[in-house]
C-alpha cells in the first residue's frame, strides 16, 4: 500500500478527551473516530487491526472444534421475557419499539437467541456436543463510556455457547476455551491471567475472567506473582483430550489470582508467601461461564439422553472483548512515541522510508522493496509522500509497524538500505534482499 493512496488521518494535536494512552494513539493513528459517546467509526488502519484480532480467533476457535455462525443484532424482546432477563438486565440493555410497537433490544449478549436455535434444531444427544459461536457487535448503554473502545457502548464481542448433555461435558468445553483463549491472547502479544470472578448478570457457579495487567485497568487483582511466568507457548493439544484440557486449567488457575469482587484477604495470605503476594490493576479481555442448566431450563432447552428420558442441556458462556482488545494491547505495548504492534495483529508487516521522494533511484529503489515484500505475501506500507523526513519517521513511529526500512540515495551508493526495529529502536545497514530476508 502506498500512503499516498491510503486513508490514514493522522492527528498532529493529542485529543484533549482522551485519559488514557491507547486511546490517545488510536484517535492520533487515524485508528477510530469517534461518532457518539461510546460509539466509533473504524477507520482503515484501526478496521485493519480488528480483523486481524478477528483472525486469530477464528483460527483458534476452530482448532477448538467450534464452529462459527452469525445472529442478529436486533433481538425480540419476547425471548427475553421467557428467560426473565428483559426485566432483570436494567438500563445496560437498549430497548427499541419498532412500527408495529413490538419492543426489541439491541443484544447485549446472546444466551437467549442462541438457546432457541438451538431448542428449534436439536432434540438427541447423539448431537452434542456443540459448541457455537460468533463476532458479533453489542450494545450495552454503559453508564460511563470511556477510555475509547476499551469501554464503548457498541462493542465487538466474540461470544461462543457450549450445549452438552453432562456437566463432566460442559465442563470440558470450559476448558477447551480457557487453552483456545490462552492461545489466543498469546498470539496477539498479550498476557492475559485467567482469574476467578463473579458471574455477574449471565449467572452461574464456575467462572475466570482473563485479565492484561495494567495501570489504567478498571478492576483490581489480586495475584501470586509465579503466575506470570506461565506461557501455553505453542505446545501441541489434543482438544479431544479431557486429560489435556484439564491439566492445562489446572496448571493456569491453581495459584491465587482473583478480582475485587472474589477476592478475600485471609485466603490470599494463606495461600501466597508475602514476598509472591501482588495487587495491581487489569483490564477485562474476556470471560468464561459455566451454567449449568440455567438458560435450557427457563427455555426449554432439552434432548433425549439415549435412555427414554428429555434432560436440559449443560450449557456455558464464553466471551473476548474483541475491540477492547486493541486498546489493550496498545496499553501493554508502547512508547513515548506511539504504538508497538506486536507482529500476530499488526495492520502492515512493515514500513518504507523514502528519505527523497522524486529521486529516481530512490523511487525505484523503494518499487522494487514493495514488490518483493508482496511476492513474499507480505503487507508493507510505503511512504511515498513528498514530507521531510522526521516527518515520515514520527507517523511511522506512531502507528507502530514491527519494522522500518529506510531508503535515501547516500545508502543506496553503497548499495544499502537501513532496516529498524520499532520495539528495540536497533538500526542496521544492509542490502535491500537482506532486509526483506530479514523481515520474511
Ligand atoms: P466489564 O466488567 O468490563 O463491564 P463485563 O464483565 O460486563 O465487562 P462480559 O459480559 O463478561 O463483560 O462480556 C465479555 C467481554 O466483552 C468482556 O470480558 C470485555 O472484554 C468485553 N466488554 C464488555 N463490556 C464492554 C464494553 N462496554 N466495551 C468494550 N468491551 C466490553
Ligand atoms: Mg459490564
Ligand atoms: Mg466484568
Ligand atoms: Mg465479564
Amino acid at each position: 500500500m502506498r500512503l499516498s493512496r491510503y486513508f490514514l488521518p493522522v492527528l498532529k494535536e493529542t485529543p484533549s478527551e482522551a485519559q488514557i494512552v491507547s486511546h490517545r494513539y488510536m484517535l492520533r493513528a487515524g485508528m477510530i473516530k469517534q461518532a457518539q459517546a461510546g460509539i466509533y467509526s473504524w477507520l482503515p488502519l484501526g478496521f485493519k487491526v480488528l480483523r486481524k484480532i478477528e483472525d486469530i480467533i477464528h483460527q483458534e476457535q476452530a482448532r477448538a472444534g467450534h464452529i462459527p455462525l452469525l445472529m442478529p443484532t436486533l433481538q425480540s424482546a419476547d425471548l427475553w421475557r421467557e428467560s426473565g432477563r428483559y426485566d432483570a438486565y436494567g438500563e445496560e440493555m437498549l430497548r427499541i419499539t419498532d412500527r408495529h410497537g413490538r419492543d426489541m433490544l439491541y443484544t447485549p449478549t446472546a444466551e437467549e437467541l442462541i438457546t432457541d436455535i438451538f431448542r428449534s434444531n436439536v432434540s438427541s444427544y447423539k448431537d452434542l456436543p456443540l459448541t457455537l459461536y460468533q463476532i458479533q457487535w453489542k450494545f450495552r448503554d454503559e453508564i460511563r463510556p470511556r477510555f475509547g473502545v476499551m469501554r464503548g457502548r457498541e462493542f465487538l464481542m466474540k461470544d461462543g455457547y457450549n450445549f452438552d448433555l453432562t456437566r463432566e461435558d460442559a465442563l470440558h468445553a470450559y476448558n477447551r476455551h480457557l487453552v483456545s483463549y490462552l492461545r489466543s491472547y498469546e498470539r496477539m502479544g498479550l498476557q492475559a491471567i485467567p482469574m476467578r470472578a463473579d458471574s455477574g448478570p449471565i449467572g452461574g457457579e464456575d467462572t475466570h475472567e482473563f485479565l492484561v495487567l495494567a495501570d489504567t485497568g478498571e478492576s483490581e487483582v489480586f495475584y501470586d506473582s509465579q503466575i506470570t511466568d506461565l506461557k501455553f507457548g505453542d505446545r501441541a493439544i489434543d482438544f479431544d483430550s479431557v486429560e489435556q484440557c484439564q491439566a492445562v486449567m489446572e496448571e493456569f488457575t491453581s495459584r491465587y489470582a482473583r478480582t475485587d469482587e472474589t477476592h478475600v484477604q485471609a485466603e490470599f495470605e494463606t495461600q501466597v508467601p508475602q514476598d509472591r503476594r501482588r495487587t495491581a490493576r487489569g483490564i477485562e479481555v474476556g470471560q468464561i461461564f459455566y451454567f449449568g442448566t440455567k438458560y435450557s431450563d427457563a427455555l426449554n432447552a432439552t434432548v433425549n439422553d439415549g435412555q427414554g428420558k428429555d434432560v436440559a442441556v449443560h450449557m456455558g458462556s464464553h466471551g473476548i472483548g474483541v475491540s477492547r482488545l486493541l486498546g489493550a494491547i496498545i496499553e501493554a505495548s508502547h512508547d513515548d512515541k506511539g504504538i508497538i504492534w506486536p507482529e500476530g495483529v499488526t495492520p502492515f508487516h512493515c514500513g518504507i522510508v523514502n528519505l527523497k521522494q522524486g529521486d529516481a533511484e530512490a523511487d525505484a529503489a523503494c518499487d522494487s522493496l514493495h514488490a518483493a515484500l508482496v511476492a513474499l505475501g507480505l503487507d508493507p506500507l510505503y511512504d511515498d509522500r513528498k514530507e521531510r523526513a522526521g516527518a515520515k519517521f514520527a507517523t511511522m513511529d506512531l502507528i507502530g509497524l514491527p519494522w522500518r526500512i529506510t531508503v535515501g540515495p547516500r545508502g543506496l551508493k553503497n548499495g544499502v538500505v537501513e532496516l529498524t526495529s520499532r520495539r528495540t529502536g536497533e538500526s542496521e545497514e544492509l542490502p535491500p534482499e537482506a532486509a526483506v530476508a530479514k523481515i520474511a
